[in-house]
């Protein structure tokens, strides 16, 4: 066994990898583990670009493990299944998320919170074991971590349900912010928001939009069915809008004020932090004492909870709005989600585009 990403592992690969925090990708040979008895091997034909990926290659959280192949809005077809596979069989769609491995026997295994378990492997980037996301020609996973894709839902707009899709739904089951008639904020359009939107409405949920973009309000309102918008940088707006949230769902990438979010709630509402700035907020006792404020946050969502939100959107035809782009347009796309210039998720046409060399 050598140690190289080329020939760690006996099954040659190919993808896409950055190679230090300047973040840019470029081709790159690497291998993947024999099929084991409880594994599933796929072609990868469509992967998701979260910003969680550019945080990544950017070394943004301070834990980048280079060469980094990133991509956890995994979408394929089953090409070999080991002898005790029950799940799925050659030539089924299946999707992985950001989980391929859990200790399976904690409290929060035991409890399908695997993305809270302390042993757990995120697909790519890992701090247990070295992996390799989907930004890829193929994926090898243990069953467990497998989702099993509904029959009507679209593979390449709906790959990004995997992460942003259950990032968000999660919090709403668990912080009870899934009642027809609530009034929920949903923070920054993006990829996860405007998921947001679609799941909090097929709940029945009222829902304003808090952005930075007024461009992004026709769309908002039209095309994703928000019931209303906010620009936060627009005082008098914000100040009409104070004690009229049950919840909020805060996706923002970068540094923002919390202070004028939790004066949205009512008394007793929750600001749920989804996105990962990099600084750490600022959070005063006061707005959250006046009022019994509570401000949580949530990671992804267990592989139980993930089939749900799976089956949920396929019934509710809930797909992202993606950007569909061929592999070698991934640093151009990089740049764009930087700038929150995408109309919502690129996703990458992985099976046409990605040529090994
Ligand atoms: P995205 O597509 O880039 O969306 C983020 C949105 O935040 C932007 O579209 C923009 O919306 C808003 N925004 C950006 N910069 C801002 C600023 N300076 N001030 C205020 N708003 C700003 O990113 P994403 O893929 O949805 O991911 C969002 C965040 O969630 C990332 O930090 C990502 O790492 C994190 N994440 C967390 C989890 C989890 O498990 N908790 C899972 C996946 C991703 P407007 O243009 O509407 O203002
Ligand atoms: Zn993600
Ligand atoms: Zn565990």
């Amino acid at each position: 066994m050598g140690s190289s990403p080329e020939t760690e592992h006996p099954v040659k690969a190919f993808g896409y990898a950055a190679r230090d925090s300047s973040g840019v990708l470029s081709p790159i040979n690497f291998s993947r583990r024999e099929t084991g008895d409880e594994d599933v091997r796929f072609k990868v034909l469509y992967c998701g670009v979260c910003h969680s990926d550019l945080h990544s290659i950017k070394n943004d959280w301070l834990n980048a493990k280079y060469p980094m192949i990133p991509g956890h809005e995994i979408v394929g077809v089953v090409t070999e299944v080991g002898s005790k596979v029950k799940k799925v069989k050659v030539g089924d769609k299946v999707g992985v998320g950001c989980l391929v491995g859990s200790c399976r026997s904690c409290d929060q295994c035991g409890a399908d919170q695997e993305q809270y378990c302390s042993k757990n492997v995120m697909t790519y980037n890992s701090s247990i074991v070295i992996t390799y996301g989907g930004y890829s020609d193929h994926m090898v996973c243990n069953e467990h971590f497998i989702i099993s894709w509904p029959k009507d839902l679209p593979l390449d707009s709906g790959a990004p349900l995997l992460c942003a899709g259950i990032t968000v739904y999660s919090p709403m089951r668990y912080y009870g912010l899934d009642k027809p008639g609530m009034h929920v904020g949903v923070v920054g359009l993006g990829g996860l928001g405007h998921v947001a939107v679609l799941f909090l409405k097929a709940l029945g949920v009222k829902v304003t939009v808090i952005s930075t973009n007024l461009k992004k309000k026709e769309e908002a309102m039209s095309k994703l069915g928000a019931d209303s918008f906010l620009v936060s940088s627009d005082q008098p707006q914000m100040q009409a809008a104070v004690s009229t949230m049950d919840g909020i769902i805060d996706t923002v990438s970068a540094d923002h004020p919390l202070i004028p979010l939790i004066s949205l709630l009512k008394p007793n509402g929750k600001l749920v932090l989804v996105g990962a700035p990099t600084k750490p907020h600022e959070l005063p006792a006061f707005p959250l004492l006046f009022g019994r404020k509570l401000v949580g946050g949530s990671l992804i969502g267990g592989m139980k909870e993930t089939q749900e939100m799976i089956e949920f959107a396929a019934k509710h035809k809930i797909t992202a709005a993606i950007e569909l782009i061929p592999m070698d347009y991934i640093n151009t796309a990089m740049e764009r989600l930087q700038k929150s210039d995408v109309r919502y998720r690129f996703v990458i046409d992985i099976a046409n585009s990605l040529k090994s060399t």
